[in-house]
C-alpha cells in the first residue's frame, strides 16, 4: 500500500492528505480523519483509494511513535520498519475508530481485528439452456441490514452496558464434572448478551430493532449467468450477506447446479446428442432436423451412399457449447449414432435383401468336413447382466479367501 509513495523522503503528504497542519494536535487528526473518512467512505459512494489513503494517513499519525519516524525520515522508513507486516485494511481502521463508540465518545481500541461475517451460500438451478445462452434471474433475498435508526448501537442514546453474565467478555466459562475427580472446562459464549459482552437497557432500546442492532430487509437480487458458465461455477456478490455491528460482511455466493437435459449432454465445451437410426435409414440414408438449445433448427442428414454403424460418432464443428468469456467460440456438437436392427425377417425377405446386399461368405465345406464338427446352440445373454453376476461371485470368494489366509493372499486373488 506504499507504492504510491513518492520518491523523496516526503514527510507532509500525509498532513496533506488530512488536512492538518504540522503541528496538529492528536484531537485534531481525529477531527480530520473522522470528517473526511466518513466522506470519502465507498459505501457511501466515496472514492476507495482516498479512502485508503486516509486511513493510512491516520494510522501513521495517530501512533505517536510512527509519527515520529514520520517526521523525520518520511513513508520511505516507515515501510522499511514494518517489515512483513504490510499495511492495515483501511476498514479495519475505520471502523476501529468508530467501533468503539458512537462518533468520537469511545475513542479508538487499535489492533482490534474485525469478525468476517458468514458467507452466505445458495445453489441456484440452472438448465443447459441457460448456460448456452446466458439468462439473468432476479432473486428475493432477506437478509440483516444495519440498523439505520440506531447506527446499530441498539439503543436510543448509543450507550450499552457490560454484560453482567460474563463481565463484558462474550464468553462463560462453565465447568462440569466428567467423571470421578475430573472436571472439564469450558467456554461458552455467553447466552445472556449472545457473545456481545454488552446488554441494552430495556427503556433504552431502540424501537427499530428492539435492540437488536439489525432489522431484516428484503433485497433483490440479479444474478447473471453467462454464456458457457459451468456446473459448480460460483457467482459472488460481495459483501451482500448479513450484516452485523463491528463485522465485514459476508458474501452472497450462488453455486450453479445444472438440471440433466433429455436430449443434451455436456462435457466440457462440447455437447452430446443421442439419435437412434432405423436400418433403412443407417444403409440408405436420413435427413433430419435438430432443434439446438436457442431453438435454432440444424438440418441433419448423411452423405449419398454413406452408411452408419451402429455407436458411430459423428461431430459438427463450432455447434457445442460457447466458451466461458469467449461465447464466439464454440465446442463440438457430437452426435451418437444409435441403430435400431428389425427382430426377424421372413424369408423373402432375406432372398430381396440378397440381392442387393454384398454375397455371404459362404465357406464351402464337403458334408465329411461337416460331419467331423460338433453341433452347438447359440442362445441370447445380457452381456452386462453376466458380467455383473461375474464379478460378485469372484468378490465373495475373494472375501473369503480373505477371511481365512488374511491380506497375503490379495495379490494372488486380484491376478486371477
Ligand atoms: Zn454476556
Ligand atoms: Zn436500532
Amino acid at each position: 500500500m506504499f507504492g504510491r509513495a513518492p520518491k523523496k523522503s516526503d514527510n507532509t503528504r500525509y498532513y496533506e492528505i488530512l488536512g492538518v497542519p504540522k503541528s496538529a494536535s492528536q484531537d485534531d487528526l481525529k477531527k480530520a480523519y473522522r470528517k473526511a473518512a466518513i466522506k470519502n467512505h465507498p459505501d457511501k459512494g466515496g472514492d476507495p483509494e482516498k479512502f485508503k489513503e486516509l486511513a493510512q494517513a491516520y494510522e501513521v499519525l495517530s501512533d505517536p511513535e510512527k509519527r515520529e519516524v514520520y517526521d523525520q525520515y518520511g513513508e520511505d522508513a516507515l515501510k522499511e520498519g514494518m517489515g512483513g507486516g504490510g499495511g492495515h485494511d483501511p476498514f479495519d481502521i475505520f471502523s476501529s475508530f468508530f467501533g468503539g463508540g458512537p462518533f468520537g465518545g469511545g475513542g479508538s481500541s487499535r489492533g482490534r481485528r474485525q469478525r468476517r461475517g458468514e458467507d452466505v451460500i445458495h445453489p441456484l438451478k440452472v438448465s443447459l439452456e441457460d448456460l448456452y445462452n446466458g439468462t439473468s434471474k432476479k432473486l428475493s433475498l432477506s437478509r440483516n441490514v444495519i440498523c439505520q435508526k440506531c447506527k446499530g448501537k441498539g439503543s436510543k442514546s448509543g450507550a450499552s452496558m457490560k454484560c453482567s453474565g460474563c463481565q463484558g467478555s462474550g464468553m462463560r466459562v462453565t465447568i462440569r464434572q466428567i467423571g470421578p475427580g475430573m472436571i472439564q472446562q469450558m467456554q461458552q459464549p455467553c447466552n445472556e448478551c449472545r457473545g456481545t459482552g454488552e446488554t441494552i437497557n430495556e427503556k433504552d432500546r431502540c424501537p427499530q430493532c428492539k435492540g437488536e442492532k439489525v432489522v431484516p430487509e428484503k433485497k433483490v437480487l440479479e444474478v447473471v449467468v453467462e454464456k458457457g458458465m459451468q456446473n459448480g461455477q460460483k457467482i459472488t456478490f460481495p459483501g451482500e450477506a448479513d450484516e452485523a455491528p463491528d463485522t465485514v460482511t459476508g458474501d452472497i455466493v450462488f453455486v450453479l447446479q445444472l438440471k440433466d437435459h433429455s436430449k443434451f449432454k455436456r462435457k466440457g465445451d462440447d455437447l452430446f446428442f443421442e439419435h437412434t437410426l432405423s436400418l433403412s435409414e443407417a444403409l440408405c440414408g436420413f435427413q433430419y432436423v435438430l432443434t439446438h438449445l436457442d431453438n435454432r433448427q440444424l438440418l441433419i442428414k448423411s452423405n449419398p451412399g454413406e452408411v452408419v454403424k451402429p455407436d458411430q460418432f459423428k461431430a459438427i464443428n463450432d455447434e457445442g457449447m460457447p466458451m466461458y468469456q469467449r461465447p464466439f467460440m464454440r465446442g463440438k456438437l457430437y452426435i451418437h449414432f444409435t441403430v435400431d436392427f428389425p427382430e426377424s425377417l421372413t424369408l423373402d425377405q432375406c432372398k430381396a435383401l440378397e440381392t442387393v446386399l454384398p454375397p455371404r461368405l459362404a465357406t464351402q465345406m464337403t458334408d465329411m468336413e461337416l460331419d467331423e464338427c460338433e453341433e452347438t446352440t447359440l442362445h441370447d445373454v445380457n452381456i452386462e447382466e453376466e458380467m455383473r453376476r461375474k464379478q460378485a461371485q469372484a468378490q465373495e470368494a475373494y472375501e473369503e479367501d480373505d477371511d481365512v489366509h488374511g491380506g497375503a493372499q490379495r495379490v494372488q486373488c486380484a491376478q486371477q
